[in-house]
């Protein structure tokens, strides 16, 4: 019998029990991205992860902006967010929502909360109020505005909404418990005053609720069944219930929505987390939020993912409650195993010098075939011109070998890939000592294809020919960040590294000079390369490498 073992999350487990209990009929998820910053490899997790459940389920996924900020939020960072969850193939249909557009709702249940005699508002600094709260080992102090009346809550509730308050000078606070060991419950802040104009309702608001307010109230105005969230906000998750309760969007804490948190995504050797993020990209670090040595989803795309590379990586990563960090191999991996099968392996010259085959005929060119993928006879082949004169990569010649070096130094035949045998017969060199052409002979027996048995050798070299080849610019990227190193330099700046770009001008099969922008390529023994959607030309690619061929990652079996 066929064992078909299938892990379920803790996720699964509580949806599939509150499905089975009756506590709901259907399912319910969100993605709730503030718009303030471009989503990263994070947000890619919750984002699959919500709309995975809800495809699994039969239910529903919304996209919900949690716009209740209007200090950090912009329009182009709604649109990149949009882009980027259609691009991950997170489909919410027409459940796409904006947080502003409740404000009424929220304002109400505020006012509700007030005549039930369950906020007030508060008069206390932003300083006495934090000094008031106390710490994880002693109570906090009541404030003395704690008990005013309804009617007097009401009138200068009104007012802050009404902008008769400074910003700042008066806060609307939950009436729940100052002695509570947990601190989110000691009368937190559910409204503040912020004459700002947001991107969505303009100036028709100068109160602006607090993410914990206004957090469970969209959830609930939406149907969310299950909120899910990262751990961080597991403390939260009383006030959670308490803000439904109070306000009437629930009966009991059991109802939905519940909150549940699971683990945040780290990544090693890159920087996740948006408020970093955005420190690189505005100082300059990088160059822009979609650099591709960034892990922001826009980067991740121009970098040559695909949004297949990145589901795989999401599932191998699995959801837990234990925070952890995942090596960035497993992302290399996912991409590399996407592409292998699908795209055509061709022949790039990074660092070119130049190869003569001085017993070849001036003169002649042939077309020779090549299959663009070994292993997938699918894609076909192409034809590649082969002539006296080539560029082969630097490191391809040496002129006193090293142990084991199997490539071309003077006496030892190599062959050319989908091409001859070709023997070092020496090279030039300039006044200072550098190898400015390499010389060698070629067997013309030895053709690719030609079923030639003779010998074997054991080098296999790449080339592209002089004549035709053309040149371009390739970009190859290391880590931002070298953990081993340490991520923080002792003044508590990021530890970066200053080699994480290297710009090499290259010579490709003239058959490149076709890619697109995110057209991608194994570059034969340099990795996989994606046509740059920013800087690419029509018929003059720049190529970013996605990856190179190595691996240091393996699937775990279990
Ligand atoms: P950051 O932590 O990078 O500053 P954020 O949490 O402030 O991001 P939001 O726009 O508020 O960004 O997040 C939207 C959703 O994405 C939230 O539900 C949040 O929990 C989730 N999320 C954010 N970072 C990660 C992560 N590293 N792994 C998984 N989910 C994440
Ligand atoms: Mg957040």
């Amino acid at each position: 019998m066929e064992e078909n073992v299938v892990t379920r999350n803790f996720i699964q487990n509580i949806i599939e029990e509150d499905l089975r209990s009756g506590r709901c009929d259907h399912i319910v998820t969100r993605f709730p991205p503030e718009p303030n910053g471009y989503l990263h490899i994070g947000h890619a997790k919750s984002i699959l992860l919500n709309y995975g459940l809800a495809q699994e389920y039969n239910g529903q996924f919304n996209v919900r902006f949690d716009d209740t900020n209007p200090t950090k939020e912009r329009v182009e960072f709604v649109n990149s967010i949009k882009e980027d969850i259609a691009w991950l193939g997170a489909d919410c249909g027409e459940h796409l929502y904006f947080a502003s557009n409740y404000f009424e709702k929220m304002y109400e249940t505020a006012v509700k909360l007030i005549k039930k005699g369950k906020a007030y508002v508060c008069d206390l600094t932003p300083e006495q109020i934090r000094e008031y709260r106390g710490t994880l080992t002693e109570p906090g102090k009541e404030s003395p505005y704690r008990n005013r009346s309804v009617e007097e809550n009401l009138a200068l509730f009104e007012a802050m909404k009404n902008g008769e308050v400074e910003d700042g000078a008066r806060v609307l606070r939950a009436k729940i418990d100052m002695a509570s060991p947990n601190i989110n419950m000691r009368d937190p802040i559910l409204y503040r005053v912020s004459r700002m104009t947001h991107h969505n309702t303009g100036d028709d608001w100068c109160i602006y609720p607090m993410y914990d307010f206004a957090h469970p109230i969209e959830d609930a105005i939406e149907g969310i069944t299950h909120s899910i969230c990262t751990l961080e906000f597991e403390d939260h998750r009383p006030l959670y219930d308490w803000v439904l309760v109070e306000g009437e969007w629930k009966k009991t804490p059991e109802d939905t929505p519940k909150q549940i948190e699971f683990a945040k995504l780290y990544l090693t050797n890159v920087v996740t987390g948006k408020r970093y993020i955005k420190k690189l990209v505005e100082d300059g670090t990088v160059d822009g939020w979609d650099d591709p040595r960034l892990v922001t989803i826009a980067a991740l795309k121009r970098r040559g993912f695909t949004p297949e590379s990145i589901q795989k990586f999401v599932e191998l990563c699995g959801v837990s409650k234990a925070d952890s960090s995942v090596d960035y191999a497993m992302l290399a991996y996912c991409i590399r195993e996407d592409l292998k099968m699908k795209r055509p392996r061709m022949m790039a010259v990074l660092d070119p010098i130049k190869l003569v085959i001085d017993n070849y005929p001036e003169g002649q060119v042939e077309e020779l075939t090549a299959e663009n993928n070994l292993e997938n006879p699918e894609l076909g082949s192409r034809t590649i011109p082969f002539g006296r004169e080539l560029y082969i990569e630097r490191e391809d010649f040496m002129e006193e070998p090293v142990k084991k070096y199997f490539r071309l130094f003077p006496g030892n035949e190599v062959r050319l890939m989908h091409a001859y045998f070709v023997t070092c017969t020496g090279c030039e060199k300039d006044e200072n000592g550098n190898v400015t052409v390499v010389h060698c002979t070629y067997d013309p027996e030895t053709k690719a294809g030609s079923g030639f048995e003779g010998r074997k050798v054991k080098g296999t070299i790449h080339w592209v020919p002089a004549a035709e080849a053309k040149d371009v610019t390739v970009r190859l990227y290391e880590n931002l960040i070298d953990e081993e190193k340490g991520v923080y330099n002792e003044d508590g700046s990021m530890n970066i590294n200053p080699d994480s770009l290297t710009v090499c001008n290259a010579k490709v099969e003239p058959a490149l000079m076709d890619a697109k922008a995110y057209d991608s390529y194994q570059f034969v023994r340099q990795g996989f390369f994606v046509a740059d959607a920013k800087d690419s030309a029509p018929g003059n690619p720049v190529f970013n490498r996605i990856v190179s061929l190595k691996s240091s990652f393996k699937l775990p079996t279990t």
